[in-house]
């Protein structure tokens, strides 16, 4: 579940500081309307009630979505001037939190450090058009009869890899660089839109070793 918390809010126009609720911890998978404020950068905006100015207040949350492997520590955008501290304090809560939260944080290996939530909605823009891409390709791939190798999905979002390979089936062999090469190819052969197979597949070509498969996806 997503939670708040409270803070003191300072407005920027400079009114007396008020109790406000926002959220601390944000679980975008299960409040995807909390997902699509981030997208529109408008999570955790709140009102003044002395000017009526709207405004994001000071305040660090944690977004999750265990699906795609992510986990994120976004403080606010004027603690950027100690990323050496917050980034070593992140890393000593996502300690504490494994320790306590366990089971859906078994498939994350390094949370994202952000200053201000730019940053994560522009992580979440990027990740909705990938993963209209891979839906494409999927279809175009079963449609060829090709299997589907799915990739590490943190790997995916930090080395610009698709989310799922096809390759060419072949019994009794698990998929090689060989078969992923073919596959790809094949698809990219249905489908000129698919650009970032094509640009993987100029990679595989070249020599890039082929990611690591996704984990189980977390009960
Ligand atoms: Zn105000």
């Amino acid at each position: 579940m997503s939670f708040k918390g409270e803070i003191d809010a300072n407005c920027p126009n400079g009114c007396e500081a008020f109790a406000a609720e926002v959220w601390s911890f944000i679980h975008g998978e299960r409040s995807p309307e909390l997902r699509d404020a981030l997208l529109w950068r408008e999570c955790n905006l709140i009102i003044c009630p002395g000017c009526g100015a709207a405004f994001v207040p000071e305040a660090a949350f944690v977004y999750l979505e265990a699906g795609a492997e992510l986990l994120a520590f976004v403080f606010p955008a004027s603690y950027r001037d100690r990323e050496d501290y917050w980034r070593g304090k992140m890393r000593d809560d996502f300690s504490a939190m494994k320790r306590t939260l366990g089971g859906e944080l078994e498939s994350i290996e390094e949370p994202e450090l952000f200053f201000g939530q730019e940053g994560l909605g522009e992580l979440l823009q990027r990740e909705d058009y990938r993963g209209e891409e891979s839906e494409v390709m999927e279809h175009v791939a079963r449609e060829l009869g090709l299997g589907l190798y799915a990739v590490s999905r943190a790997y995916a979002r930090r080395h610009e890899v698709p989310r799922a390979l096809p390759y060419v089936q072949r019994p009794g062999r698990k998929p090689g660089v060989e078969a992923v090469v073919e596959g790809l190819r094949r698809v990219v052969e249905a489908n000129e839109r698919l650009s970032d197979c094509r640009s993987f597949l100029a990679k595989l070509e070249r020599g890039c070793p082929l990611p690591p498969e996704r984990a189980a996806k977390p009960a």
